[in-house]
């Protein structure tokens, strides 16, 4: 039973303050165009046929206040069949650079945000729903989301902010009960698979790329209406009236984009479109898509197939996000009256990702961030270590948390580290010695710091997940609720909610990759396709 505070979602009051805030449009509200002048435009869900509710947060819904009430209610609602008073739907206009080159308008092609509701801890949050139809900014797509990518944002969404990553998030799963078209691997083949909307929730949903637009056309009054709003609220620190405020801004964004970095590479997971218009100006994971967590640890893994240089692979991440960072820089210009005010924001991104990642990184094997004696190295010499055979991060460092470092076998690893390796039969030699010689200073170096063995545990298990939603388990709630089985779904919602903590109940779910999704379509290959 939810708290008896808490009201159904469809009788909650809502407002839509960036539509109050901010100059809009309503020309023709589903006709593809160019829109100027203009944050936002009408947009008015296509609705569907038969709304269907798939999955819902209970944890955000209880931060929201909210009880669920009559799921047709609420799936109508989801899908966008039916308003409520205070609402108002629109689709947000944006820009961005897509893969490194300037792609002009982009804009909410298929997410419509219906408006905000407060939280009972005063916090503003914004609904918005993802593959409700066609809006002025679909180009010549058709608005929609198919159930595969949907429910992986919904998972995903829920899995990071378990595991303490900075995200927006999802309240429900809806399915339409109408079939969408898609060319999955873009090879000329489409086929019909069932659409599904996404009810996503942040307390906004501003873009790098919502900046760049206004740039890029010259349109320096709404480019600075949106930076005003943006920083009064949701950097209520930064005094609105400072003349250096753009500037506070911006080092704030290239902090928070920096900590995000960190904790991506902590958990392991690869964005895969890291374009401009899908970074989050409040240093939110943003725009779940081609996504993908490493399974083997590979600094050049990228699940995404439309990705072939690698430019968004693991590693690259943080190097990205700075790029993104120097595009927004260029996009702010126009409101600075020297470029140089913006420099100590770069600067900021270096700095806190350096670190921030070194507090995490080291925290993965139990260690803290002291003056550096020697445990960047220990870190860094173990990575390109596990980069010699093809090794499971995630279960590598829980397992590396359960050994005894100081119980060095005769000959050989660990037997905790056996269950790690993808292909145990023929681990190299140098691997093996070199991780035994690792284990013997990284013992060395515990006892000296007298770390026991109990902090270091404490600290590796809440750097270390037990669980993450890896692809092929994904793809497997996926065909299951294909065929209108959720219970896959609702076991992996249980066990993600909970991803520090080793749960054998649902060990498949932490299980390393099976050979058959080593090249399967959706395990390790995606497309932008969803
Ligand atoms: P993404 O890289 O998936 O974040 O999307 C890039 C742009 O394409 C955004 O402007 C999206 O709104 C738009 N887009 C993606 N898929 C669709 C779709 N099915 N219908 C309309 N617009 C879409
Ligand atoms: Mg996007």
């Amino acid at each position: 039973m939810p708290p008896r505070s808490h009201s159904p979602l469809t009788e909650s009051a809502f407002d839509h303050h960036f539509a109050r805030h901010l100059p809009g449009e309503s020309g023709p509200p589903r006709q593809s165009r160019q829109v100027t002048a203009a944050c936002w435009s009408y947009a008015p869900p296509t609705p569907v046929d038969s709304p269907k509710l798939l999955a819902w947060s209970e944890p955000l819904a209880n931060a929201l206040g909210l009880a669920v009430g009559n799921t047709e209610k609420v799936a109508e609602l989801l899908a966008g069949n039916r308003l409520l008073p205070g609402m108002k739907p629109i689709a947000a206009c944006y820009g961005g650079h897509q893969f490194g080159n300037w792609a002009g308008q982009l804009g909410d092609g298929r997410a419509i945000s219906l408006g905000d509701m407060l939280a009972p801890d005063g916090q503003r949050w914004e609904f918005q729903l993802k593959g409700a139809g066609l809006t002025p900014y679909s180009r010549r797509a058709d608005g929609r989301a198919v159930l595969r990518s949907s429910l992986r944002e919904f998972v995903c969404s829920e899995a990071m902010f378990h595991l303490g990553v900075p995200t927006t998030r999802a309240l429900a799963l809806v399915g339409t009960g109408e079939p969408v078209m898609r060319d999955m691997f873009y090879d000329g083949r489409p086929e019909m698979e069932p659409g599904a909307i996404v009810t996503r929730v942040a307390p906004s949903f501003v873009r790098f790329g919502s900046f760049e637009i206004f740039a890029a056309r010259g349109d320096v009054e709404r480019l600075q209406q949106l930076a005003d709003y943006v920083i009064a609220h949701h950097f209520p620190e930064i005094d609105a009236a400072d003349p250096d405020r753009y500037a506070l801004w911006f080092a704030e964004v290239a902090r928070r984009t920096a900590v995000l970095m960190a904790h991506w590479l902590r958990v392991g997971f690869v964005h895969g479109v890291m374009n401009t218009d899908n970074l989050s100006i409040l240093g939110l994971t943003i725009d779940y898509g081609p996504f993908g967590w490493l399974d083997v640890f590979d600094p050049e893994f990228t699940p995404n197939t439309t990705d072939q240089g690698g430019r968004y692979a693991y590693a690259q991440q943080p190097g990205v996000a700075q790029w993104n960072l120097l595009r927004l820089a260029d996009a702010l210009l126009p409101l600075v009256h020297r470029p140089e005010v913006l420099e100590p924001g770069l600067d900021a991104f270096g700095e806190t990702f350096e670190s921030e990642w070194r507090r995490q990184a080291l925290q993965k094997i139990g260690l803290e961030a002291a003056e550096n004696r020697g445990e960047d190295d220990l870190m860094a010499r173990l990575l390109g270590i596990l980069m010699l055979t093809e090794v499971d991060t995630t279960l590598f460092f829980r397992a590396l948390m359960t050994l005894d470092p100081a119980r060095l076998p005769a000959t050989g690893l660990p037997p905790e580290l056996e269950g790690c390796f993808y292909t145990p039969q023929i681990l190299p030699t140098a691997f093996v010695s070199r991780l035994r010689d690792w284990l013997a200073a990284y013992s060395a170096r515990l006892r000296d710091e007298g770390v026991s063995d109990e902090t270091r545990q404490a600290r590796m298990a809440a750097a270390n997940p037990w669980i993450i939603p890896r692809n092929y388990v994904l793809q497997e709630a996926i065909n299951a609720a294909t065929d209108g089985d959720l219970s896959l779904l609702q076991q992996l919602l249980i066990a993600i909610r909970n991803p520090y903590t080793a749960q054998p109940e649902h060990a498949r779910f932490a299980a390393k990759r099976p050979e058959w999704a080593r090249q399967a379509p959706g395990c390790s290959a995606l497309s932008c396709s969803s």
